[in-house]
Order: structure tokens, then sequence, then C-alpha cells
């Protein structure tokens, strides 16, 4: 009989705009760090929904809380306001570090890491924007062209792109981008950064980074690289702004991951984790921040700007953060993850590097001689057909752990254990993609596209690639017949 999950795609799949790969799972519930499909399949969710459920699915007093303020009081107009909102701000500034104090509540993290941007040019009287080579910012014209993942000739829908947006190499120092060895390289990416758009400089408003960048990598600046930076942004009147969408709210083993940095924000961004999976995001600025866009009458107005229910969402999760010490808990926990992933690497040679801080880790692969580009792909789809959901960043192979902060040691081990098994298939079969994708009925041509570029965006690839990099392309497919 055909599982509940495909024949449902097939009776009612029709209508959905795909616009990524669904799996074939259709899930009806959640329970903790697991999901449940139409088959009664438990699935454990190492990406905590979006990268946002860090109670976990359907945690009992979060939804309690969302359900009491749901029959109070849902929206309302951007000129009222509601006592939840301001309990909200209160709570938000109290673990905020330093002087981040004054909040406003959005949305998303696209609109959030927007109204930043927004705010730092307003202060500063300057257009410029500077991110990392292998940021993710959003999706947003002005965000995802400051994205790494925008990079794509071709890609008109995104065009125009705004002007006056630059990048800094990102700091991956396992394969230094101009070949140096840290620390001995005193941070010199940054310098050699900085000397490339140095006639740009006075009119850079912001730069705006994730304390760990998680689509480009799970790169984990140095913490030096992020005190030089911050010391820069001084030198040279920019501001900082700290995007945490995944990393806030005690993923990194401290509310917020700058925290381990020791420098302090002009703007925080919150999105994805403080609302726990209920649409919420925050912008909170420095009393001086604030009184800069006060006495410019900086202005912005959205729907869900500074809802009710958003707020109560927020409020709830700091307080079950708080209550049930999970900032703590995901820093030992971390620990624990690590140190199980560091000895599955003493026995699968595939395991390049294990590195992350709290529940944030990353595990990159290396691909075997004879690499197609979907090693990653192929280790997370084996994965979900063990009941494992686990995803991945771009650029190399990397394996992005970011699970629920309720995860237990025992979750742990189920999830270790599958990895193992992962790679041990991986090792010793010769695995076909095609088998083990998704086959439903809409994701799976999506797919088989995804795997199978097309001639033009072959062509595409070949534009934006070097010639030399083609002719040994086709060398090595021509050696291995
Ligand atoms: N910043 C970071 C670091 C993110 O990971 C994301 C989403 N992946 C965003 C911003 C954009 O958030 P949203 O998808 O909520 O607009």
């Amino acid at each position: 009989m055909q599982p509940s999950s495909l024949s449902t795609w097939d009776r009612e799949g029709d209508h959905l705009l795909v616009l990524q790969p669904f799996m074939d799972s259709i899930i009806v519930g959640g329970e903790g760090c697991f999901l449940i499909d139409a088959d009664g399949h438990r699935i454990l969710d190492l990406a905590a929904g979006q990268f946002c459920s860090i109670l976990g699915h359907n945690h009992p007093a979060f939804s309690a809380r969302l359900r009491d303020q749901a029959a109070k009081l849902v929206h309302l107009g951007d000129q009222y306001v509601s006592p939840e909102v301001l309990h909200a701000a209160a709570r938000l500034a109290a673990i905020a570090p330093g002087d981040l104090t004054k909040v406003v509540l959005l949305s998303t993290g696209s609109e959030a890491n927007e109204c930043a941007m927004r705010m730092a040019k307003a202060v500063t009287g300057r257009t410029g924007m500077l991110g990392f080579s292998r940021g993710y910012y959003g999706i947003s014209l002005a965000t995802h062209n400051l994205s790494s993942i925008s990079d794509h000739p071709g890609k008109h829908d995104f065009q125009p792109a705004p002007l006056n947006q630059f990048k800094l190499l990102t700091p991956t120092c396992n394969r230094c981008p101009i070949q140096k060895q840290y620390p001995s390289c005193n941070i010199a990416c940054l310098d050699a950064s900085l000397d490339l758009i140095s006639s740009q400089l006075e009119n850079i408003a912001a730069v705006i980074v994730e304390p760990i960048l998680s689509a480009g990598g799970m790169v984990v600046p140095p913490k030096d690289y992020l005190q030089k930076l911050y010391a820069e942004t001084r030198r040279l009147g920019i501001l900082l702004i700290v995007d945490e969408a995944q990393t806030g709210l005690g993923r990194c083993g401290e509310w917020f991951d700058i925290q381990n940095y020791g420098v302090q924000p002009d703007i925080l961004v919150l999105s994805k984790t403080v609302g726990n999976g209920y649409p919420a995001a925050a912008v909170i600025v420095s009393e001086r921040i604030a009184r800069a866009l006060e006495a410019r009458s900086f202005t912005h107005l959205s729907s869900h700007q500074n809802d009710p229910l958003a707020a109560a969402a927020v409020s709830a999760v700091i307080d079950i953060v708080e209550e049930t010490g999970l900032v703590e808990q995901s820093r030992a926990l971390g620990e624990y993850f690590m140190g199980e992933l560091r000895a599955l690497q003493e026995k699968h040679s595939m395991i390049a590097d294990v590195r992350g801080r709290g529940l944030m880790i990353g595990i990159e692969l290396s691909p075997p001689a004879d690499d197609r580009g979907d090693l990653a792909l192929k280790a997370a789809m084996l994965c979900e057909r063990k009941g494992l959901h686990i995803t991945f960043s771009y650029f190399e192979p990397v394996l992005r752990i970011i699970p629920p902060l309720v995860i237990s040691k025992a979750e742990i081990d189920l999830a270790i254990s599958i990895i193992d098994q992962a790679l041990s298939t991986l090792e010793t079969s010769n695995v076909a993609l095609a088998d083990i994708i998704p086959q439903n009925s809409r994701s799976g041509d999506f797919v088989k596209r995804m795997i199978k570029p097309s001639a033009a965006a072959l062509l595409r690839k070949m534009w934006s690639t070097s010639p030399h990099q083609w002719v040994n392309k086709l060398k090595s497919m021509r050696d291995q017949g």
C-alpha cells in the first residue's frame, strides 16, 4: 500500500506552488524534538524547523501562552500599543547586552535586517553597506543582494541590485582566503578587505555580521577577528549590526552569541528563535542610536509591527528559556554533541572537521575524488530515510546541526547513530542520488532538475567560472571514461 504521505501528495498536492522541493513526509504534528508524519513516523528534527523552534515543537507552556493571547488580542494598528508589547520590549532590553535598550518588534529576519540597515543609513547619513562574502541576511532585494548566495549571474529576479553594497572576505581560517595561517596572520583578511574598498569606506553606514555564519558553511570567526572588526568600525564611524537570527536566545551558550566575542553591537537583530517558530523579529538599538533616530524622525510602518500576539510569543520564549535553564543546557549539551561527533571523526575519515559553539554545530565532510558536488545532499537524504532531519550549508559539504535547545542526551545519541550509519553507507557503497531523493509527485521533478543542470544553467556556470576549471573537469570526466 502506498504510504499515506505520498497518496496525500497525489490527491491534494496539485495547488501548492513549489518554490523549493519538499520531503515526502507530510507532517501532521510535532512533539519536542520530533516531527510526526502522516504515516506515524517520528523524525528527529536537527534543524528546529527553519532554525526557529528552540523550545521544540508544540511546547505545552509556549502553546498555552499563544492560545491565551490569541483569545485576548491578536493584532493592533501601528498607532496603538498593548501591555504585552511594552512587556516584551522590556524583557528584551533586560537580556540584551550593554545599552541595547530600545526595541521594535517585527515579523521576519529579512524585514528586521532591512529595517536595521535603513536605521544605520538614517543615523550616519551614509548609504553603503558591508556584509560577509559568505553571509546570509534575507530574501528582500537589499538583504539578499548583500547575501552570498545571491551571487549568481542570470538571477534576474533579484535585479536591479541595490548600489553601494560591499563584502568582507569571510574569515574561513581552515581555508584562508588569502593563504595565511591563523593566528600569525594578525587578521590580515580584514585589512585586505578594507583595503580593497578603501575609496568607499567613508560612505559605509554599517557592517552586518552573523556571529556564526550558518548558510555560509558553519563558519566560526575567531574572537579577535570580530574584536578587530569592531575596533575598525569605531575608527571609521561605521555602525555594527549583529544578526542573531539563528544564534540568539541561548543557542550558543549565552543569551546572544555576540557576548562570546566581547564586542558591543550598535544594533542587534533577532528573528527565527525569538518567536520559537511564531513569526516574530526584533531590532534592538542602543540609547545613542535611538536618540539619533528620534531626532531624525525616522519612521517604519508595517502591518505586523508591534503585534500583541508576536509580543506574547517573545516574552514566552524568554521566560521558558530562563525558567528551564536552556542557555546553560545548550552549552553543556553542545559540548556533549561535539564530543560524540569528534569520536565519530576517529571512525570516519569522511569527517574533515567538527566545529561550532553550543548547539550550533557544523560537520564538514571531505568529498571523495569522484565527487559531483552532492555529498552533503546524499548524507542528508540518507539520514532522512532513517528518521533524522538534517540540513546543510552552501559552499563546502557541511552538515548543520541546529536542533531545539530542549534536545536530550538520548536524542543526541540517536542522531549520532544515524549519522554514523549514513556515513558508513556513503563510505562503503555507491549511493545513487536518484534512489534517495524525494519521490512525491510535486517535488520529484523539481529535485531532478536541481541535480541535473539544464544546458542553460551549465552555460551560465561556465560563464561564471574560469575556463581552466572547466578544462580540468572535462579532462577528469574523460579520464573516468
Ligand atoms: N539572517 C539569518 C542569519 C538567517 O539565517 C535568515 C534566514 N535563514 C535571515 C536573516 C532571514 O530571515 P527570514 O527568512 O525570517 O526573513
